[in-house]
Parts: structure tokens; C-alpha cells; sequence
């Protein structure tokens, strides 16, 4: 476990006070590892899960030759070029009920998708591209088919002893369906990360409490909570905690003996008059950053320590939207790596013509939300949602995707390209 002064000293130019989005991003990268220990699970509850192993296939799947479409089986090396074959129907083979006769030339199988192919035959005609030749005979018209068609090969999806999946796939629906293609009943994987969340600030009211003046309800702790959920951690809410030293320690004492992260909301902005950056400072090893972005310039980060166990501390700032941003753009590629994940990486960017001018200055990074959609030209146009405050969580129910403007990218006019992040499925 690398010390953060030793993850600093190895950084190009690695500033506290002024850093920049990558730089960010190579930091964490060194900060978090996977956590060790694995599970059984059953397929039905696999979705969202890290596979631990390569998963080898037992079979071939899938496992005999079969049609790809109703129609008639036949052996393909009686097809000429420019002549209509003729087949005499012999018998029939149902998915589920192979036929096993003999077949000679001249003859065919009419057969059903799915159903094994005959011994022998290699081609079937689907059943609209036939015309009836009288009792039990159909013909297949000339250069409609070449030898080969519409016949499912054994193994074309999946090959016994090959790796099915590789360790560190997030399973999603296709990969649970793959699993069960290969009669599998279980899958080793990962167990869940555990992430404890508060939030901190005098103001902040949970649900429940009577309004009162100068407090806002807490919102952070709820788009934190559902974006956790969305990675499949299991969550620890601590509430909110008061500004006061006793509770501040009680709660970091508390996330660091239970869980793997600790996600926190405010308390880590420059003219902060308060204690949860001194608690932060006093229980670990934790670095202040200004971040050169919009939203989301401060954030703490690094581990907090309880006898023999340290939690990853991701201390973000109270903004709402920021809170989004920066758990989009930093911690969860740093979740996904500590779940197990081969595939960290943000979602990708699309280019999308911007319908508005937008004022942007070098040297830091801005997201902006965006609602992307298709221009009558048939590509990708991006507006913005209008106000673009930190703490307009409004902002970010309309928009699905982020403008992501780089940090040396300067002013953007009407019909400028601009990169976008989608977040659909994601925030
Ligand atoms: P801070 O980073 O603590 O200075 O907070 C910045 C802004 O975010 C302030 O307006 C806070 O009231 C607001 N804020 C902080 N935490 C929350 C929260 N949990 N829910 C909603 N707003 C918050
Ligand atoms: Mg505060």
C-alpha cells in the first residue's frame, strides 16, 4: 500500500493546489487496489457482479450442428449454379427431436430452427424460398443458396474448454444469459464492496426534520446513495453529521471499521470553518486538492485508519451537482477498480454539435450538463439545461449526458464539435 506522499513524489508536476483532471485520475489509480475475497452466487443473482476467475466453458454452445431457420436440410454439394435442385422431403427433425435416418442425394429433411442437422447434411433452404414439386418434393430455385447456409455450426458461440468470460467482467443481462448458456448454475465473484456515506454541515436537514431557516434538505446523501446502488455496493448510511469533533470521529471511526470506502459530502471547501477537515487530517492520511474543473474544485482524499483497517476516503464537496460530477468522473472509476473490474474507464465520449455558444476559459475542466438528441441532419446536437450552478440538481434530472469541455479548450461558438458524456443508465 503505496503512502500518498509516495503516490505524490511519482506525479509530473503534482501541484495540491492546482490540479489537473488527469492528474487526478493517475492518482487514484495508484491510490486504490482491488479488495481481496470472493463468493458464490447463484446466475439469478449475478447481474452487476465482478466474475473472480476466467469462467471456462464446459461445453460447446452450442453443442451440434443446427438450423438456423425452418425450412428443408439437404447436402449442399448437389447445388448448381444455375440450375433448380430438386428434393425428395423424407423425413422431419424438431428442435428438441434430432431425425435419424439415413439421407441420400435427392432427398432432404425438412427441419426446424434449432433442431440438430442430419448426419450427412450441411445446408438448409428456408421454407418461403421453396416451391412444391408435387407429393412430398420441393424445389429450391437456382442461386438462391450457397452450401452452408442457415446451418448453425456446434461451438460457434462458445467453445468447450475456452474461456467464456475473463475474470473482472461486470456481468450485465448478456453476460447472466451467457452463464446459464453453459449450464452453469453459479459464478464465483467478488464480493460486494462495502461503502459508507455521510454527509456533514450544520445546515443540512434529513428527511424527516421540520424546515428551518437557513437549512436545506440533504440531497447528497440520496443521488450518493442511488449511484452506489447502481454499482452494486452494498451502502452504509451514517447520516448526517454535525459539525462537531465528537461526532465527526465517531462516524469516521465507525465507516472505516466497517467498510472498504468512505464517500462524504462538504466540508472540504477552502473558507470551511468547520471540523471534518481536521478530523479527516487527524484519522488519516488524506490529501486536500483544488481541482482545476467546474463543478467539483475541492475534494479530500485518501485513507482513513481504525486499528488494523483503512477505508478509502473520497471527501467530496457539498455541492449537489458537484457531488455527481466528481462521483462520475473519479470515484466510481476508482470503485470499479477496487469491485475487481477490468474496464474502469469513464463512459465514452460522443462528439455533438453544440447548439449554443459557450463561454469557457483554459486551464480547467468544465461539465456542463447537456440534453443531446438527433439534429434533422441525422447527428448528435447538444444544448445546455440553461443555469449551470453547482447547486442546481435540476440541472442534472434534465440533462443525460455531461459537455465536457477539456482544460485547454477556450470558448465554443454555435456549431462547434464538443465531447459529451452520456450518463443514462449511470446518474
Ligand atoms: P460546502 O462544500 O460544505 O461548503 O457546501 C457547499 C454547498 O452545498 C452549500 O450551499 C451547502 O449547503 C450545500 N450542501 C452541502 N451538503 C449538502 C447536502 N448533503 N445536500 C444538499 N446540499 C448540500
Ligand atoms: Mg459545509
Amino acid at each position: 500500500m503505496k503512502s500518498l506522499a509516495d503516490i505524490a513524489a511519482q506525479l509530473q508536476g503534482y501541484d495540491p493546489q492546482a490540479l489537473a483532471v488527469p492528474q487526478v485520475d493517475a492518482f487514484l489509480a495508484q491510490l486504490v487496489q482491488p479488495v481481496t475475497g470472493n463468493e458464490t452466487v447463484s446466475i439469478a443473482d449475478a447481474l452487476g457482479r465482478v466474475t473472480a476467475d476466467d469462467v471456462v466453458s464446459p461445453v460447446d454452445v452450442p453443442p451440434h450442428d443446427n438450423s438456423a431457420m425452418d425450412g428443408y436440410a439437404f447436402d449442399g454439394s448437389q447445388l448448381a449454379a444455375d440450375a433448380p435442385l430438386q428434393l425428395q422431403v423424407v423425413g422431419t427433425a424438431l428442435a428438441g427431436k434430432a431425425w435419424h435416418g439415413s439421407v441420400a442425394q435427392g432427398q432432404a429433411v425438412k427441419i426446424m430452427t434449432g433442431a440438430i442437422m442430419p448426419a450427412g447434411l450441411d445446408t438448409v433452404v428456408p421454407q418461403e424460398f421453396t416451391r412444391p414439386a408435387g407429393d412430398d418434393r420441393v424445389e429450391v430455385p437456382a442461386a438462391v443458396l450457397k452450401r452452408g447456409d442457415n446451418r448453425r455450426l456446434a461451438g460457434e458461440d462458445l467453445k468447450a474448454g475456452r474461456p467464456a468470460l475473463a475474470r473482472g467482467e461486470r456481468l450485465g443481462p448478456a453476460g447472466c444469459g451467457l452463464l446459464a448458456s453453459l449450464g452453469v448454475p453459479t459464478v464465483r465473484v467478488v464480493r460486494r464492496l462495502k461503502v459508507a456515506y455521510f454527509s456533514t454541515g450544520d445546515e443540512i436537514l434529513s428527511l424527516g426534520e421540520a424546515p428551518r431557516e437557513g437549512a436545506v434538505y440533504d440531497s447528497n446523501r440520496y443521488t450518493v446513495r442511488a449511484m452506489l446502488a447502481r454499482l452494486g455496493c452494498e451502502v452504509i448510511d451514517l447520516g448526517v453529521v454535525r459539525d462537531e469533533p465528537a461526532q465527526l470521529e465517531q462516524a469516521f471511526r465507525s465507516a472505516a471499521s466497517q467498510a472498504d470506502a468512505i464517500i462524504t459530502s462538504g466540508g472540504v471547501s477552502v473558507g470551511e470553518a468547520d471540523f471534518t477537515k481536521a478530523m479527516m487530517r487527524q484519522l488519516g492520511d488524506v490529501a486536500f486538492w483544488k481541482i482545476a474543473m467546474r463543478p467539483g474544485r475541492p475534494m479530500a482524499v485518501g485513507r482513513i485508519a481504525e486499528g488494523d483497517k483503512a477505508a478509502v476516503l473520497f471527501g467530496l464537496p457539498g455541492n449537489p451537482v458537484a457531488v455527481m460530477v466528481t462521483f462520475l468522473a473519479f470515484v466510481r472509476p476508482a470503485l470499479l477498480r477496487m469491485m475487481g473490474c477490468r474496464d474502469t474507464a469513464p463512459p465514452p465520449l460522443l462528439r455533438a454539435r453544440s447548439l449554443e455558444a459557450l463561454r469557457k476559459k483554459p486551464g480547467r475542466t468544465e461539465y456542463q450538463r447537456g440534453i443531446v438528441d438527433t439534429g434533422p441532419d441525422g447527428s448528435l446536437q447538444v444544448r445546455t439545461t440553461g443555469n449551470q450552478g453547482s447547486g442546481v440538481l435540476s440541472s442534472m434530472v434534465q440533462a443525460n449526458g455531461l459537455i465536457v469541455l477539456h482544460h485547454q479548450q477556450g470558448n465554443i461558438a454555435v456549431g462547434d464539435p464538443v465531447d459529451v458524456m452520456m450518463f443514462e443508465g449511470i446518474l
